[in-house]
């Protein structure tokens, strides 16, 4: 019971609890005491569960085929959101969409409809009138429109970063509970199209509270097999750290993806299948033909599922715009259906239904499922057909949403650290909720995936740049306000181009950079100057190294900033005389064939080059004493193309290589070789469209190695998938490892093996059908040295025999791969030209996660380098100008990661906390031990007399539904809030609420401080 003194603070200071989830917890409010509700589903089976109340009524004797009328609203696609939303000539509108099935559902009580995407949900409601909401509330408390998912968008399993995905629930979930309250609370996540299925997927959907998930597809060799052994259901232990059941998630894989079966689909895109006439005295009566075909498409689905329910999927892309037509052709089948079923004996009953009550009627029948701990990856619809391109394609938007996650993170704390000033200030009205929105719609699964056509891609670029836009004035506004001073700050987004107008044009200028993490960081910054000598000075005063590298057009500025916890350091730097430095230039090194060797280092790494080829060949590293040879280049496969034996070409899903042997993009590299005491890098020249930077900087104790390839040459009529490729003399036994969504791991197994977990592959592509989506990093190691890639974006990977590593950077792609999107992924415009970076680690097996957590950790969430001119006006008169902050009074332990802070309402904040090692994982340190934290601290804005009260409290999260596995144990009583002892056990994150005031100050352009 969790309804302790926390909750009774929660409720009597009016916050709403807000939760894991999400919005999880936001949704659903105070939940209902846990042993009550265990009494309820143990001493009364068959009662409904809360939230099941309102199911319909089953013949517990027959077969029920419960019929799921949906519509699959794409957020994006072939048509950009607003075309989908509108509709126009020759396309459906999801508006019409809406207002047809709400009037259908109006018009005869027994009908139901599940409904997903709140991208366009939201959207439609705030277009209603009082009536029209008044009448859908009615229907949502009813039962009768259910949601399923309630994210903003069905998101993407591949490509997505964990946090995002989090993010994009948690503002549907949100508008659900702030919408309907608890009648809206979606029980059931509903991914019937995302092309593949991760863990980490279903371990946050069973944390937010799911009681099960649907999905749609899956490999064509494990759906056969599962149909033959009855296990198209079964219970997912998705995570290795958490203790069963918290990850454990009631899976249920469709029959039949999510189409309607064949000859029964009712809606104007359906091609020919015609309507029900059930008339006797017709000639063009078919009811008999339909009715047989209906019976027969149902007995043999039952074979295939274990209890005496199944469902069907009754509807499509975009279906219901004539609500009417779907709907009164299901009402006459099911009149028709029950009235055989009365007549002859037939066991079948059909019945309007939803998701929810069908998983109701299995969760029911008590039986024992089986259970499965690995992925749904990869994906294949057929033979030769495996859908691991779209882990790489379109590399540059893959970017732009991984650097926008990072920045919407820095929007929001910014503003729950500096509400209501970051609002309103200086520089006008900015907030986070567009950029929000923005990142959410990003993480469909056409978006983030890169499979939607060019001008979709375009809009989606434009979205997260207008949420950025907003965002910069919040910053601004922040800083102000936090700092004392009225700087006209800017961002630099074009510093990956070493493009920043400011810093290449001023003598002076100061450099902010905000740490969005708990904890301390010291990081390299690289800023584009005019030439010349800079002096850098910290901000107590203090000058720091910098050195100026490179030479016109743009020399670039390095210095070593420190900045503290969830706060910001400024940085002023001054132009001074050229004698007191030089600009370091990079130098051709003359290679000849049998000449030496190259080396950089510094106090932890020395990387070694060979002289005769230009490419990496050695990596030490020297306290651990840990020496790796390899050999590090990029190769291309050659794009299939559709002709001779084989019918499917590579495109924007599909990775289809020609051959299996990738062709290398050069045999050697033209190198040079720039050293200064800040940084020692090696550039090397691949071809004419591919290049990198071996990078080591002072102190780093990874090699970074920066990337950039494109355009890539199309002349030859051949498409291309670049990868960047690491060989290495290390017996890895079969095995490598890849990140789920950024989180936990998977250990997968390479190509020799052609392997599974849970069937016996059989393998039609040895290279595509062993890529693995890579978020954050894959791994290799022989049992005592690990080699870790970090990657900056979402790719593919995999290692395709011992030792060898590979990902994929880049693609283009002459074909359509004829999976919808009805284009090529030529990608002529901005796309591209691509740079990105891998961090390489090489380290001892034990404290491998140490390293590749920590850093990860800061690449997601790197500092913001905020820029501004000298010479500002104070916030206000009397206002204290401030060079350093920080948000926190102590830092987090290292095992711990603030994953969201975030203003909720007026007077509340958003808090969650990640245990961010998994059991077992780092034997150096003992980070992957559970940790306990003191939550009652009083946070500290310098010099402001800010008053505040934090109060904190959580909400368990018990899914209503237990479903039981082999070996499953009881789900563990959640013990009462107590912020002064907040534990966190390996790979747990807990969501808090918290209320705060923040002192009341308006800005006004007087400059006087307003106490309101
Ligand atoms: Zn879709």
């Amino acid at each position: 019971d969790d309804s302790g003194a926390m909750t009774a603070l929660g409720r009597a200071s009016g916050v709403r609890v807000g939760g894991w989830g999400d919005a999880g917890r936001a949704m659903r409010g105070p939940p209902p005491p846990l042993p009550v509700l265990f009494v309820v589903l143990v001493a009364a089976p068959g009662t409904r569960a809360a939230g099941y109340e309102t199911c319909p009524t089953v013949q517990p004797d027959m077969l029920n085929v419960h019929l799921l009328p949906h519509t699959h609203d794409d957020v994006g696609w072939v048509k950009t959101v607003d075309q989908y939303y509108y509709g126009g000539k020759h396309l459906v509108a999801v508006k019409n969409i809406l207002d047809s099935v709400i009037s259908a559902l109006r018009a005869e009580p027994s009908r139901r409809f599940v409904y997903v995407e709140m991208a366009f949900f939201s959207r439609w409601w705030h277009q209603q009138t009082n009536a029209t909401q008044q009448a859908v509330r009615e229907l949502v408390r009813q039962g009768r429109l259910e949601f399923a998912n309630g994210g903003w968008v069905m998101n993407d399993e591949a490509a997505t970063h964990y946090g995002a995905i989090v993010d994009q629930m948690t503002l549907g979930l949100r508008f659900l509970q702030d919408t309907f309250g608890d009648d809206g609370r979606p029980r059931v996540a509903w991914h019937i199209d995302p092309f593949g299925h991760s863990r980490e997927q279903a371990s946050l959907f069973a944390q937010m509270g799911f009681d099960g998930i649907f999905l749609g597809r899956m490999d064509y060799q494990d759906r056969e097999l599962r149909k033959k052994k009855r296990e198209m259901e079964l219970v997912w232990r998705a995570s290795a750290s958490l203790q069963p059941p918290t990850a454990d998630l009631f899976t249920g894989l469709l029959s039949n993806a999510y189409d309607p079966p064949k000859h029964l689909c009712w809606d104007l895109v359906c091609d020919h299948d015609s309507s029900m006439v059930g008339d006797p005295f017709s000639p063009e009566d078919n009811a008999d033909v339909l009715i047989d075909h209906f019976l027969d498409v149902a007995t043999k689905q039952w074979q295939s599922y274990r209890t005496n329910h199944i469902v069907m999927t009754m509807g499509g892309d975009f279906h219901y715009e004539n609500a009417h037509m779907w709907f009164s052709n299901l009402d006459k089948l099911i009149q028709l259906v029950n009235a055989e079923q009365q007549a002859s004996g037939s066991p079948v009953h059909v019945l309007y239904s939803t998701p929810a009550c069908y998983l109701w009627e299995l969760n029911k029948a008590n039986l024992t499922w089986s259970l499965k701990e690995d992925d749904f990856f990869p994906y294949a619809d057929g033979p030769h057909q495996f859908w691991t391109g779209y882990f790489s394609s379109r590399p540059a938007l893959k970017r732009y949403e991984r650097v926008s996650y990072n920045f919407l993170q820095v929007c929001k704390q910014l503003e729950a650290l500096a509400a209501p000033a970051a609002n309103v200030g200086p520089y006008g009205s900015g907030d986070s909720a567009l950029l929000e929105e923005a990142m959410a719609v990003l993480q469909h699964h056409d978006a983030i995936t890169g499979t939607s056509r060019q001008l979709v891609a375009d809009d989606y670029a434009r979205r997260l740049a207008a949420g950025w836009g907003r965002c910069e004035v919040l910053l601004s506004n922040a800083l102000a306000r936090l700092s004392g001073s009225q700087e006209a700050f800017s961002i630099c987004p074009e510093l990956n181009i070493s493009v920043c107008p400011l810093s290449q044009t001023s003598a002076r200028f100061q450099v902010a950079i905000y740490n969005p993490l708990a904890r301390k960081v010291d990081r390299m910054v690289r800023l584009p100057v005019s030439a010349g000598a800079f002096l850098v000075k910290d901000p107590s005063g203090h000058a720091v190294p910098s050195d100026v590298k490179g030479q016109k057009p743009s020399p670039e500025l390095l210095f070593s900033a420190s900045v503290p916890a969830l706060g910001f350091s400024i940085y002023s730097v001054s132009r001074v005389s050229l004698r007191r430095s030089k600009t370091h230039i990079p130098q051709p090194i003359s290679q000849k064939p049998g000449s030496a060797v190259l080396n950089i280092k510094n106090e932890h790494i020395r990387a070694t080059f060979n002289l005769e080829t230009g490419f990496l060949m050695q990596i030490e590293d020297l306290e651990q004493k840990l020496v790796l040879p390899m050999n590090q280049s990029f190769f291309w496969y050659k794009a299939g193309t559709v002709g001779q034996k084989i019918s499917q070409s590579s495109g924007a899903y599909i990775f289809k290589p020609q051959q299996q042997k990738p062709l290398p993009v050069s045999d050697s590299a033209q190198i040079h070789l720039l050293k200064t005491p800040l940084v020692q890098e090696v550039h090397q020249n691949f071809s004419a469209w591919c290049a990198q930077v071996v990078r080591l900087y002072r102190g780093q104790r990874h090699l970074e190695l920066e990337w950039t390839v494109g355009p890539i040459p199309v002349g030859d009529k051949w498409g291309k998938e670049v990868i960047s490729r690491f060989d290495m003399p290390l017996d890895t036994k079969g095995y490598f490892y890849t990140d789920s969504n950024g989180r936990e791991i998977l250990k997968r197994r390479d190509r020799k093996k052609n392997y599974r977990p849970t069937w016996n592959l059989n393998q039609t592509e040895p290279v595509a059908g062993n890529y693995y989506p890579v978020n954050t990093r894959i791994y290799i190691t022989d049992g005592k040295k690990q080699l870790t890639v970090l990657t900056d974006r979402s790719q593919g990977g995999s290692s395709l025999q011992d030792g060898s590593l590979e990902l994929m950077v880049h693609r283009r792609l002459l074909l359509d791969d004829n999976r919808g999107v009805g284009e090529p992924l030529l990608e002529e415009g901005s796309g591209s030209w691509v740079r990105g970076r891998h961090l390489v680690l090489l380290d001892a097996v034990g404290t491998a996660a140490a390293g590749h957590r920590l850093l990860a950790e800061k690449e997601v969430l790197a500092p913001q380098v905020v820029l501004a001119p000298s010479g500002s006006a104070l916030y206000h008169p009397g206002a204290t100008r401030q060079l350093q902050f920080s948000g926190l009074r102590r830092e987090l332990p290292p095992s711990v990661h603030l994953l969201t802070l975030a203003r909720w309402g007026p007077q509340t904040l958003l808090l969650r906390l990640e245990h961010q090692f998994a059991r077992g994982e780092d034997s150096g340190r003992n980070l992957s031990s559970p940790v306990t934290l003191n939550l009652q601290v009083r946070r500290q804005v310098r010099k402001e007399r800010e008053t505040e009260r934090e109060r904190e409290r959580e909400n368990p999260h018990p899914s209503l539904l237990g479903f039981p596995s082999p070996g499953t144990t009881p789900t563990p009583t959640v013990p009462p809030l107590d912020p002064a002892s907040i534990t966190l056990q390996p790979m747990e994150i807990r969501t808090f609420v918290a209320s705060v005031q923040w002192e009341e100050f308006a800005w006004s352009h007087g400059g006087d401080p307003v106490q309101a």
